[in-house]
């Protein structure tokens, strides 16, 4: 069997790199299949995918029945703008809607009823961001130390992360960050001119870390005080990844606004901002995307919902996520800390990931980074046992051999 993988890549990586953007720091494999948990490349060699594609494959690659809901759809009606009504659109607004009423309930804003649907988590977190203005009529926002919200240049403007910031500056200038999981911090910078605090309860893009368990419930009551929106980025934790539906309700918080993304398309791109019915609902005219809505990503987005409730992967990624943890703490010696909840896990090693990752896509498993030292594990939910422990033991070994002390 050829190498997994060559300095330079296929012909196809170098073709790409002929008229690639630039923008996306890639690995020398070329990509053409997957199904369930494992990445298929050019030569037919198999990747255990501990990255679900970057986060949306909750439900695993090619899932027949999210295949076959697409397909469908694909047949009948694939892109129609919100200016129609459309059935597939009208089923997913309420199968999502109940969904969230039933994790969140009623506040004094109502239940989550009201969906503004994108076409990726960037665009949703945009879509809240205008919202919070709009209903508000104030001009700022508080965000986090160590966020990540989306690289458009309102989602952007939320991240402190002087890296992704620094070259596209000035970005929006009414934006406050504060350290995470610092409440007094919040108290001091939130104000009567505040239009929303936007906060992931488990940050994954900068080491998956966890708020402190009374940190949301506190940001919420601020926001309660001053009459700011409590919004929450559940883009990468959303849809079960984290061993509940949403990482909030792993925290007693109730928002006002929850972003999705990622895993809800199946594949299919897709974002949401839903909010609590009595904030109101833009005016016709001020929000809007040609693609937002279509009965396609609609479909496969009832399909992926069905699929998580059906085959309890909900469940299934809290009961794994503990057994993965338990395994990954006999490398105790080799991992500087080991975080996580559900099938989001972070591994802060004692060196550099990058030298990891490579090791590890030669060796058959496809993981994450996040920052420089952490190591991220994001599996399909549907990740067979088997394939979690051995690559479980492939991290374990690699670690072992490339910073073993360091
Ligand atoms: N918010 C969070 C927490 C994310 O992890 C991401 C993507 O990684 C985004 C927002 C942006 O979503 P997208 O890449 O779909 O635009």
């Amino acid at each position: 069997m050829p190498d997994r993988v060559d300095s330079n890549g296929s012909d196809t990586c170098l073709t790409e790199a002929r008229h690639f953007s630039g923008a996306v720091p890639r690995r020398p494999v070329t990509i053409v299949g997957a199904e369930g948990a494992r990445l298929v490349d050019d030569h037919g060699n198999t990747y255990i995918d501990c990255g679900a594609a970057h986060g949306w494959a909750n439900t695993g690659h090619a899932h027949p029945n999210v295949v076959h809901a697409i397909c469908e759809q694909a047949g009948r009606l694939t892109a129609l703008n919100e200016n129609a009504c459309n059935d597939r659109r009208a089923a997913w607004f309420i199968r999502l809607s109940r969904l969230l009423a039933a994790r969140f309930g009623e506040n004094e804003h109502g239940a989550l009823t009201r969906i503004a649907v994108t076409n990726s988590g960037t665009e949703a977190i945009e879509a809240a961001m205008k919202f919070a203005r709009f209903t508000t009529g104030r001009p700022g926002f508080v965000a986090f130390h160590r966020g990540f919200h989306g690289r458009t240049m309102g989602a952007l403007s939320l991240a402190a992360t002087e890296a992704y910031r620094r070259p596209f500056e000035p970005l929006l200038h009414d934006v406050t960050h504060v350290p995470f999981n610092d409440a007094p911090a919040v108290e001091r910078v939130v104000t009567r001119n505040t239009a929303a605090v936007i906060l992931e309860t488990i940050q994954g893009e900068a080491g998956v870390h966890e708020a402190a368990s009374s940190f949301p419930a506190r940001v919420e009551a601020v926001c309660r005080r001053q009459g700011a929106l409590f919004i929450v980025d559940e883009i990468q934790t959303g849809f079960g990844r984290t061993g509940k539906w949403f990482a909030t309700e792993h925290f007693d918080a109730a928002p006002d606004i929850v972003v999705l993304g990622k895993a809800m398309g199946g594949g299919i791109p897709m974002g949401a901002a839903v909010w609590r019915d009595g904030l109101g609902k833009f005016t016709p005219g001020l929000h809007g995307s040609t693609f937002a809505g279509n009965p396609l990503a609609c479909a496969a987005g009832l399909a992926v919902i069905d699929v998580i409730e059906g085959e309890r992967l909900v469940e299934r990624a809290a009961a794994l996520g503990s057994r993965a943890l338990e395994r990954l703490s006999r490398g105790a010696s080799l991992i500087r800390q080991v975080r996580g909840r559900g099938l989001m896990i972070g591994l802060e090693l004692k060196c550099r990931v990058q030298p990891v990752l490579r090791t590890l896509l030669e060796r058959g498993v496809w993981a994450l980074s996040s920052g420089r030292n952490v190591l991220r594990l994001l599996p399909p939910l549907v990740i067979s046992e088997s394939d979690l422990y051995s690559a479980i033991d492939i991290i374990l070994d690699t670690l072992d051999g490339t910073c073993h002390g360091g």
